[in-house]
């Protein structure tokens, strides 16, 4: 066990009816890049904002490097670093006065300020754009520097909250190189998203949290362990009659079939040799194949046997 850094213990907030946190547990460990991972609304941006003591809630506790935080806990505050889901920068200042701005709510020391602007420039690639006004980005770059302000000053804890939506490629694959580097240099991360792919990329643990609950938590092998898929093959192909299908759902390791749009889906648990055995069964009734793939347990597999819905169904 490593040093716990978060501890969320059940936390309840509701805004009015809505509990948009319900009795939701958090141990984040030194260290980590633990995932928040869920579909819009389920409470991630809530939760962030219960932990900064940004928001009051109605029940629990919540410590961060083993304290309680308050509202007035600014020894914490100092150590932990926020890239807000909605970008928070101030218009009238430029790059460099954006970052020297944020940097210099926590580092009073100017030659120190001035060297922790200057590196959190570089890391975020704005060298080229420092005299340039938030509105002269483009956004890409503004969720850069939205990156930089929150954390210039070296924080031991940083926070992500979904940085990478509707960012383009190049940016995100930045913004994700750039969190791995600064875990590497010692930061304990925290990274929200409903993208299942980057959390399953970028993170060492994750917790998958919907309606304000925390339904699992694990590392990636832990949480697809729970699922009883083990491959999902998908084959193009025509005219598969329902006598097909109840062939498939006939051998041992096929535990559903759906047809629709051109595609067979099969759905495997456990065994071997389970495509060489669907195409086997195919060639036998002389249906003839297109492209065909296989893949393995995604987070999307566990999120859909716990919840019975799909998070892909609800990107974007
Ligand atoms: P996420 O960040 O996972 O998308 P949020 O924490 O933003 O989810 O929202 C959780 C739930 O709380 C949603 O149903 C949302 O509509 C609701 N909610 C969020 N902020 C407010 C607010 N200020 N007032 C009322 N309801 C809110
Ligand atoms: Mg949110």
């Amino acid at each position: 066990m490593g040093t716990e850094i978060v501890k969320i213990e059940n936390l309840v907030k509701r805004y009015k009816e809505l509990i948009a946190v319900d009795h939701l547990n958090l141990s984040i460990e030194e260290g980590e890049i633990f995932g928040l991972l869920g579909p819009n609304g389920s409470g991630k941006t809530t939760t962030i904002n219960c932990l900064l003591s940004l928001l009051t809630f109605d029940k629990g506790s919540i410590k961060v490097f083993g304290k309680e935080m308050t509202p007035s806990s600014y020894d914490i505050k100092k150590q932990i670093g926020v890239v807000m889901q909605d970008v928070a920068v101030i218009e009238q200042l430029n790059v460099y006065q954006n970052i020297d701005y944020f940097c210099g709510l926590y580092i009073n020391d100017k030659k120190t300020r001035k060297k922790y602007v200057d590196e959190a420039i570089r890391f975020v690639g704005l060298e080229d754009f420092v005299k340039f006004l938030p509105k002269k980005l483009s956004g890409g770059l503004l969720r850069r520097l939205n990156i930089a302000c929150g954390i210039a000053h070296k924080p031991k804890l940083i926070i992500f909250d979904e940085p990478t939506v509707a960012v383009d490629p190049q940016s995100r694959n930045k913004i994700l190189e750039g969190i791995k580097e600064l875990n590497k240099n010692g930061a304990t991360i925290i990274y929200t998203s409903h993208y299942m792919e980057e959390v399953e990329q970028l993170c060492s643990r994750i917790a998958i949290i919907d309606k304000g609950k925390n339904l699992v938590t694990g590392t990636k092998e832990e949480l697809k362990k729970m699922v009883k898929n083990t491959e999902t093959i998908t084959i193009e192909t025509e005219n598969i009659s329902d006598k097909i299908k109840n062939k498939l759902c006939e051998s041992e390791h096929i535990y559903e079939v759906d047809y629709s749009d051109g595609k067979l889906n099969v759905k495997c648990s456990g065994g071997k040799h389970n495509l060489v055995n669907v195409l086997g069964i195919l060639a036998e009734n002389n249906i003839p194949v297109g492209r065909v793939y296989s893949e393995l347990p995604t987070l999307n597999d566990v999120f859909l046997e716990i919840t019975g819905k799909a998070l892909r169904d609800m990107e974007g």
